[in-house]
């Protein structure tokens, strides 16, 4: 008896809250954060958060 078992459908892409490019609160959700190693951070207003 070789019931294969077949693999689980992949999980849809789930929207991660923090995802790689957060828009800046400051300029509108039309200015993305820079990714820095540490934080992320506006070039137009030079608005930061902390990873
Ligand atoms: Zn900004």
């Amino acid at each position: 008896m070789a019931e294969e078992k077949k693999a689980a459908p992949k999980a849809a892409k789930k929207v991660k809250p923090y995802a790689t490019h957060r828009m800046c609160p400051k300029c509108g959700s039309g200015v993305r954060l820079a990714s820095h190693k540490d934080r992320h951070s506006c070039g137009k207003c030079g608005y930061f958060e902390k990873k």
